[in-house]
């Protein structure tokens, strides 16, 4: 197993346009998510610090935010989609955005897609596979909040979004309660730099 580590984290800013995008050709990872499905204590929890907001108005930033990871990689904290009281309006021009941002940006890995063990899937992260489907980057599917529900609603639950999604391998369930699945999800990320290296090597 992958022995990422965080050891250094700093936010390098909010953005959406490419030109306002952190510089370097790293490599970025997206975390993505309807809105309260935990996102921004998943990344508290993986840089074991507080610098994402919990409890912010819900669905009024659209920006993405950008975090370098051990100098090396980008997490982008994407923002939370579905939520009811953003217009038809709003919610279809970031759905473009979302997609030019998944089309477009070549330094994009993979993205994280984050899905309430308790509630399965909805109409918006199908449409967040879709779009990631038919582009190039890895996709990981994870369940949060996996202290909520008992084992056998947890186990009905990862093979349903497996066969939901033809996901090769159950998604993994993680709690940032309990602890569990952040090393398995750390070695994902580990995972989706790495292929991403590999196919942009210039050497
Ligand atoms: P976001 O809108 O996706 O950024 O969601 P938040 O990180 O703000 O979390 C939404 C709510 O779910 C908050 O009340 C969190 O405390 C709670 N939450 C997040 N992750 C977990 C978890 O693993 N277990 C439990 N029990 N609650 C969680």
């Amino acid at each position: 197993m992958s022995s990422l580590e965080i050891s250094e984290v700093s936010f390098r800013g909010s953005a959406l346009k490419p030109s306002d995008r952190p510089g370097e050709f790293f490599p970025h990872v997206a975390i993505a998510g309807r809105s309260n499905v935990g996102k921004s204590s998943l990344l508290n929890w993986l840089f074991k610090q507080s610098l994402a907001k919990v409890a912010k108005a819900p669905g009024k930033t659209r920006t993405l935010n950008f975090f370098l990871i051990n100098r090396s990689f980008y997490l982008v904290d994407l923002p939370g989609y579905g939520y009811a009281k953003v217009g038809k309006e709003l919610r279809e021009e970031w759905g473009r955005e979302l997609g030019r941002y998944i089309h477009e940006e070549e330094r994009l890995a993979g993205v994280v897609s984050l899905v309430d063990i308790r509630h399965g899937l909805t109409a918006r992260d199908r449409d967040l596979q879709n779009l990631l489907l038919a582009s190039s980057c890895d996709r990981q599917v994870v369940l949060t909040k996996a202290d909520k529900v008992g084992r056998g609603h947890r186990a009905n639950m990862r093979q349903t979004v497996q066969r939901e999604l033809a996901l090769h391998v159950p998604p993994l369930a993680v709690s940032v309660r309990t602890g569990e699945g952040r090393r398995d999800l750390l070695a994902g990320i580990d995972d989706m730099v790495n292929r991403w290296r590999t196919q942009h090597r210039s050497d």
